[in-house]
């Protein structure tokens, strides 16, 4: 298979499963973490690697390796596997998503961002989701109607922190997630709750239902459940590890034990919370987004912008959300005919919000 961001937090955990089941590797890109990707060749010995830029690429020992987007779109043109897992972060993992498509590959995405910018682009067939909630909603799938579909919040990093902290919280702060280790931008993503805005979009796109919510459960054992219109709820139970939507989105099929078990026993009791708006700013337009889901690409680009701000320390915890909200507003009439439409709300976004307050 292909793997775009191996050296990440998903693409290092694709790679595990890929030992352990002893699948072949034709294809690694990575960004700039050139020491982990120097062994992970040496490992896995693609036929094709592929890195963010120049520099990043003169550091690396193979004899094929190729830079830029342009680049990974190379790679994934030449290469002959038929399956590409998308571990990219962010908007830049729009284009290989479409282009291993164009393909004719199947993606296992776990690159959200793809679906929440254009998914009225993307043909979902090709689509099978690395994100535990959406894996969660796919296992509880039955032939029966279903009235809504829930996924969980873990509540992020700040879910237990006085109102009046949050805004001055540091950035070290607000990557400290209560429940798990993640890549810095959906850690942040989690903080301001984006992240579930942007997996009810993405819930919307895969599965076609309109009936969406999202509730937060402390101790992330549940991830996802189902009402149908019997009346009956189910839930889906795992342990937190992105392993397990990995390999079922990797092989479609797993008969092989992945994870421990839960014990409900040794976990006692469970907690759920409303997602309140006023700890998540964010959260007001829950229902409008849900209407107009082709606006998550003015969310998306926004929020890309204010994150690196606040990495920056440009600007506060807070101003993630504000910004955000008012790049909504300034472009709440926006409608894509075309992918081409998606490209150009982005530029016009990203210009917007890093010259606004
Ligand atoms: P990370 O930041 O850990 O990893 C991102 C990967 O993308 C790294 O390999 C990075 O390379 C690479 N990359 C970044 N920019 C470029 C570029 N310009 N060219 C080539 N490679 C690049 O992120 P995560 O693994 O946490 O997340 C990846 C995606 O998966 C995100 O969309 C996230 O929302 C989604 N996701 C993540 C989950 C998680 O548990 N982490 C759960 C569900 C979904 P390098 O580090 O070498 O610079």
């Amino acid at each position: 298979m292909i793997i775009l961001g191996s050296t990440g937090s998903i693409g290092v955990n694709a790679l595990n499963i890929a030992r352990k089941f002893d699948l072949g590797i034709d294809v690694l890109v990575a960004g700039n973490n050139t020491d982990l990707l120097n062994r992970q060749i040496e490992e896995f010995k693609p036929r094709f690697v592929a890195v963010a830029n120049k520099e990043a690429a003169k550091k690396i020992k193979h004899e094929n390796v190729y830079y830029s987007n342009e680049g990974i779109k190379e790679t994934i043109q030449k290469s002959d596997s038929d399956l590409v897992v998308n571990s990219l972060v962010g908007f830049a993992g729009l284009e290989p998503t479409i282009e291993s498509i164009k393909c004719g590959k199947r993606v296992a995405l776990a690159n959200k961002e793809s679906l929440v910018v254009a998914g009225s682009f993307i043909d979902m067939e090709k689509i099978t989701p690395i994100d535990s909630e959406h894996f969660g909603l796919w296992y509880l799938l039955q032939d029966k109607t279903i009235e809504k579909m829930t996924i969980t919040a873990s509540g992020g990093s700040f879910r237990d922190t006085p109102l009046k902290m949050i805004e001055k919280a540091t950035v070290k702060e607000a990557l400290s997630h209560p429940n798990w280790s993640m890549g810095k931008k959906i850690t942040i993503d989690s903080a301001t709750m984006t992240n579930k805005l942007f997996e009810l979009l993405e819930a919307k796109w895969l599965f076609g239902i309109n009936d969406l919510d999202a509730i937060i459960e402390t101790k992330s054992i549940i991830h996802a459940l189902i009402d149908f219109k019997d009346g009956s709820t189910t839930a889906h139970i795992a342990n937190a590890d992105m392993q397990l939507p990995i390999a079922y989105a990797i092989l479609k099929k797993v008969e092989e034990r992945i994870l421990k078990p839960v014990d409900l026993v040794e976990i006692g009791e469970l907690e759920f919370r409303k997602i309140d708006p006023v700890r998540y700013p964010i959260w007001e337009i829950k229902e409008e987004i849900l209407k107009k889901p082709y606006l998550g690409a003015v969310i998306n680009a926004a929020n890309e912008v204010a994150i690196s701000q606040f990495f920056e320390d440009k600007i506060n915890f807070l101003d993630i959300s504000k910004k955000t909200l008012k790049a909504y507003k300034k472009f709440e009439d926006f409608k894509p005919s075309s992918l081409e439409d998606i490209f150009r709300i982005d530029r016009l976004v990203r210009e917007f919000v890093g010259k606004t307050n």
